[in-house]
């Protein structure tokens, strides 16, 4: 599945720690990752902790998998541009081009961004295509953990509301 990861700066260790708590699911169901810039930073180092954690000498790590552990941890997880600076709306358009399936998109609840129509615009057009989209922790719980999202033959039924949109009569 193709998941994006965004989370707001006061949520950013809570998406850090749920993420090195689900990495080895993450990394063994072969789930391609997208971040806005900083997040994706973040999970990027952790990635590379993780893995270097399991193969201290790299060599050993190049030996099974035929890469480095950079080149491997790039080809998983793709950086988007900082949220403030455009990252929220590329991953907007990327759900709204069937690029994404997954939204894991932790907002800081209690003050309001400069980007805060951004936000507003990446929710709306998750709940619009029908993608998995968790704003909390419990629900990308749910998520990474379900059968159905892992199993990778999931058909996502896209709203009819869409359809309808297009072919409106004007
Ligand atoms: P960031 O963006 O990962 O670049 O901090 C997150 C956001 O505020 O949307």
């Amino acid at each position: 599945m193709k998941i994006a990861l965004v989370a707001h700066d006061a949520r950013k260790n809570e998406l850090i720690e749920w993420f090195k708590y689900n990495l080895t699911t993450i990394l063994d169901s072969g789930h391609q990752l997208f971040a806005t810039g900083t997040t994706g930073r973040l999970l990027r180092e952790a990635m590379i902790e993780h893995i270097k954690n399991d193969y201290p000498n790299e060599d050993n790590f190049i030996a099974r998998f035929g890469m480095t552990i950079d080149y491997f941890v790039n080809q998983r997880i793709t950086p988007l541009l900082s949220g403030p600076l455009g990252g929220d709306q590329q991953i907007g358009a990327m759900i709204a081009e069937d690029k994404i399936d997954a939204l894991i998109f932790f907002c800081d609840n209690l003050i309001t961004q400069g980007h805060q129509q951004d936000v507003g615009a990446l929710s709306r057009l998750a709940s619009l295509y029908n993608i998995a989209f968790a704003t909390n922790r419990t629900t990308a719980d749910m998520i990474i953990t379900s059968p159905l999202f892992n199993s990778g033959e999931y058909t996502r039924i896209v709203p009819t509301a869409i359809a309808n949109y297009k072919n409106r009569t004007l």
